[in-house]
C-alpha cells in the first residue's frame, strides 16, 4: 500500500517494515557490542515507542532490564506554561547504564525533560536510541541520540507506533503527510 487515508487525511509511504526491521537489527548489534558485559536498563517512552521497543529488544542479546514511562504535558500557571510530568520512571537508576528508547525526536523538548529527570538519579551513563529523528531536534537536544534509525524531513509521520489523532499506531509501515501540522 503506497497511499492510505486516516481520518480523511491522505498519507504516503515513507519507510517499509522491511527497511525498519533491517535498521533495527543493525542498531541492536551495535548496542550489544557497546554494552557487552554490562546490564543496561532500557526505558521505552510510551505510547509511540511500543512497537519499536518490542522489535528492538527481541534483537538484543546482552542481559538487560526493561521499563516504560509515559510523559504527559498539561497547562501550568501562566509563568510555567506547559508543564510535563513523567509516570512510571524506575527508581533504581543510580549507577546504572540507561538507554532511553524513543519513537521520534522532533523539537527534543520531551527528550530533554526525560533526560533531566533521569540524571537526578545519577546513573553511570545515559544514551538515547530513537527510531526517527527530525532536524528540528538539533536546536534543543542536550544529549545527541547515540542510536538513530532514520533521519527524516520536517513532515508528519504515522504508523509503526506513531498516531494521527489516535489512529494508525497499528500500521506496519511508516507513512508521511506534508500537510498535517506537527503537534
Ligand atoms: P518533541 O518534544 O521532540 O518535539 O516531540 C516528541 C513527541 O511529539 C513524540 O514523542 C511524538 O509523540 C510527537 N511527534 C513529533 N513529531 C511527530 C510526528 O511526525 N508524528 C507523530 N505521530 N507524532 C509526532
Amino acid at each position: 500500500m503506497n497511499k492510505i487515508q486516516i481520518a480523511g487525511k491522505e498519507f504516503e509511504i515513507l519507510l517499509e517494515n522491511d527497511q525498519i526491521s533491517k535498521r533495527t537489527r543493525l542498531i541492536a548489534i551495535q548496542i550489544d557490542v557497546d554494552y557487552e558485559s554490562r546490564c543496561p536498563v532500557f526505558i521505552g517512552v510510551l505510547d509511540g515507542s511500543f512497537i519499536f521497543m518490542a522489535d528492538l529488544l527481541k534483537e538484543i542479546h546482552v542481559s538487560c532490564e526493561i521499563g516504560f514511562i509515559k510523559v504527559s504535558s498539561y497547562s501550568g500557571t501562566e509563568s510555567t506554561g506547559k508543564v510535563k510530568k513523567i509516570f512510571g520512571l524506575p527508581e533504581y537508576l543510580h549507577n546504572r547504564d540507561v538507554i532511553v528508547v524513543e519513537d521520534i525526536v522532533d523539537t527534543g523538548l520531551t527528550l530533554n525533560y526525560i533526560l533531566t529527570e533521569i540524571h537526578k538519579q545519577k546513573p553511570s551513563s545515559v544514551t538515547v536510541c530513537t527510531l526517527l529523528l527530525k532536524p528540528g531536534a538539533l536546536k534543543t537536544r542536550i544529549e545527541e541520540p547515540e542510536y538513530v534509525g532514520f533521519e527524516i524531513g520536517n513532515e508528519f509521520v504515522v504508523g509503526y507506533g506513531l498516531d494521527y489523532d489516535g489512529l494508525g499506531r497499528n500500521l506496519k509501515d511508516i507513512y508521511r503527510s506534508k500537510t498535517v501540522a506537527v503537534p
